[in-house]
């Protein structure tokens, strides 16, 4: 394919900075290609072409080359699918999907195409845009988003018995393995880690496994979002070996609200 060549692609936009004069530098993930960065020439003044379309979280349809070696790719234009606008105007739904866009951006390599990704951003995005509990949100789209990067934690047996979860058991994710440890095989090494309860793994199993369109049904207690996010928050700088720095804008959750 020649580098001029125009395609299109359904893409949301994670971020955007002004180049020179006129032009702004976008980057956006996009359905089939992943991570794509391009330049949109003449954006600050052509109104027409980009106004009120190159605005961070907005999901769009983009016309744009395919960049080679490292390059920018060339935006022609865009059209808004979605502006997804509570995301910029309420404040839990700005720094959730902050959350999720400084991970993605983390994740992901430029032209890496991934299909699995570009839905659950989209389900993340149009749950917070729909007025959906920001925590559960945040919590379902991290769980499947580990797995779907290659890091899911193994939450469903024990890593040193190997047993399903038992009633009679508790259970600590350890960091160091990606996976759980039962309060029996704990006994004889311990090994320390952070608390989850059956309740909570159940939950976050569910979750891994849940159609996307269903997976809004699932509830998960005040108790349960609370060590989830301690867990995945632990997780995921452990995996990236780095502090995730939109995490601290989060509203802590309060125990009280059952969603
Ligand atoms: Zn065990």
């Amino acid at each position: 394919m020649s580098s001029k060549q125009q395609v299109e692609s359904a893409a949301i936009v994670l971020n955007c900075r002004d180049h020179g004069e006129s032009d702004i530098i976008v980057t956006f993930f996009c359905q089939h290609l992943g991570r794509l960065t391009g330049i949109a020439k003449g954006a600050k003044r052509s109104k027409k072409r980009f106004v009120n379309k190159l605005e961070i979280f907005s999901s769009l349809r983009i016309r744009h080359t395919i960049p080679q070696n490292n390059r920018l790719a060339f935006i022609a234009e865009a059209e808004l699918l979605d502006g997804f606008l509570k995301l910029r105007q309420d404040i839990s739904c700005y720094t959730t999907a902050s959350v999720i866009r400084e991970l993605t951006l983390q994740a992901t390599q430029e032209t890496e195409g991934d299909e699995e990704l570009y839905p659950l951003l989209i389900w993340a995005f149009s749950s917070l845009n729909a007025g959906r509990p920001p925590h559960r949100a945040l919590i379902f789209f991290l769980i499947r988003f580990f797995s779907i990067i290659g890091y899911g934690p193994q939450l469903e047996n024990c890593l040193g018995c190997g047993k399903e979860i038992e009633t009679t058991q508790s259970y600590s994710f350890l960091l160091s393995s990606g996976g759980i440890c039962c309060s029996g095989c704990a006994k004889e090494s311990p090994t320390g880690g952070i608390r989850l309860s059956q309740g909570t793994l159940r939950s976050l199993s569910r979750a891994m496994l849940q159609p996307l369109e269903q997976l809004n049904r699932l509830q998960l207690s005040g108790k349960s979002q609370q060590e989830a996010l301690t867990f995945l928050h632990s997780y995921g700088r452990r995996l990236f070996q780095r502090e995730i720095e939109s995490w601290t804008f989060l509203r802590p959750v309060h125990q009280k609200n059952n969603y």
